[in-house]
């Protein structure tokens, strides 16, 4: 997208009453170009089913999945494309891979940063003989390796993590982590919904066995869709059994990535929709991501210095992903949140977002937080926007 698209977008939104979108955090808006045309392509030229025919609409749309798959895995530093299995978002993912490996009398740590991605799949897991150790992280939300280390002090499965906060922003020592666990015998399962697009995430280096994506945040991609990068080495059962396009003569499912995961004709729109994003990220996108950083320091450093607001999380100047979550001294979090969009048109959340854990571990349980989640489209302007809008607020 050029300058000029954006201005466009941004004069779009002011058209629909939103003058600056803070809620990337919860899904990103508006999209690339190259997302939307993608995502209309395959519901009008190329919207045969996938590995299911042997026509050309058909093969067409078999060949533009294994690109988009293969685009995935190199923008995530996976080595096969055949470990990426899509889901319906990071939700699903993180389920596959805490159900698909659990067991009862299986022993799990896990982070007190979690989103209810994990924290609830993980309550029906110990409804059924799981394990499941929580470990506190600090109060700036990052998880000390240390006090992993020290949990695994029992044999232990597996040690789930989130990457980054979707309630502060931190970002997890992840790489630390994964080589303490590693060490003690477990595997390090990751819900990257927060980083996944937003930081460079290389999975050749951080060494993680699973690491759960959602597409529609950071990654630009549509609602509805999301990856699980499955390390070549860990099998887990899948969550689902049905057809698969071949071997259709047996009642068994394939033991064969992707297809052992992925039961029934896949969400290609959102698929191809993705394929687009990474090609976006990849190329012109990287530059936004730059952008992004700055952005987010400027508005937690503003936020600072007009006063009257707390603000959870990392420290200004230390690396964060693009979250700034605050308690506003006077009102409340849905106060501020909805002053912000009736009076200025600035869409933000307000509340746990979906992560009572964190929010105990920040001592913010009682008022949940407003959170402003930055990326893509957004500018100087619109933050320097939403800083006037929160001093009116104040005063
Ligand atoms: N984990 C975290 C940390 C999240 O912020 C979210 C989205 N709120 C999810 C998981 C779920 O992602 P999805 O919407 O793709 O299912």
């Amino acid at each position: 997208m050029t300058p000029e698209d954006l201005e466009r977008a941004a004069g779009d939104s002011a058209v629909g009453g939103v003058s600056a979108y803070f809620d990337h955090a919860a899904t990103s808006w508006p999209k690339p170009t190259g997302v939307v045309d993608a995502v209309v392509r395959a519901l009008t030229v190329g919207g045969g089913s996938p590995g299911r025919a042997a026509h050309r609409l058909g093969l067409e749309a078999s060949r533009e999945i294994y690109a988009a798959r293969t685009a995935c895995a190199a923008f995530l530093g996976a080595r096969r494309s055949k470990d990426i299995i899509f889901t319906r978002g990071c939700t699903e993912s993180c389920n596959l891979m805490l159900k698909g490996l659990l067991r009862a009398g299986d022993r799990v740590v896990v982070s007190s940063m979690e989103h209810n991605s994990v924290a609830r799949p993980l309550a029906v897991l110990a409804r059924l003989g799981v394990e499941v150790v929580r470990v506190a992280a600090h109060e700036n939300g990052t998880m000390d390796p240390a006090s992993i280390e020290a949990a695994l002090s029992a044999p232990t499965r597996a040690v789930v993590c989130q990457h980054v906060s979707n309630v502060t922003g931190t970002i997890q020592p992840i790489a630390e982590i994964t080589r303490i666990a590693h060490n003690a015998g477990a595997v390090v399962l990751v819900d990257g919904a927060q980083a996944a697009g937003h930081l460079d995430v290389d999975l050749s280096q951080l060494g993680v066995d699973a690491y759960a994506v959602s597409g529609h945040k950071g990654m630009l991609g549509p609602q509805g869709i999301g990856l699980l990068y499955l390390n070549p080495e860990l099998e887990v059962d899948g969550l689902l059994e049905g057809g698969t396009g071949g071997g259709s003569e047996t009642v068994e499912m394939p033991s064969s990535r992707p297809d052992r995961y992925e039961p029934g004709t896949p969400n290609t729109p959102g698929i191809l929709g993705l394929g687009a994003a990474v090609a976006f990220l990849g190329g012109e996108g990287a530059a936004q991501r730059d952008q992004e950083q700055l952005l987010t320091q400027h508005l937690h450093e503003g936020i600072l210095d007009i006063g009257g607001y707390r603000v959870s999380g990392p420290a200004p100047g230390s690396p964060r992903g693009p979250v700034v979550s605050v308690v506003p001294d006077s009102g409340t979090p849905p106060e501020l949140a909805a002053w912000l969009d009736r009076e200025h048109g600035i869409a933000c959340r307000a509340g746990l977002h979906c992560a009572p854990w964190a929010h105990e571990t920040m001592g913010t349980r009682d008022t949940g937080t407003c959170r402003f989640g930055l990326g893509y489209g957004l500018t100087e302007t619109h933050v320097d926007m939403l800083l006037d809008a929160l001093r009116v607020y104040r005063s």
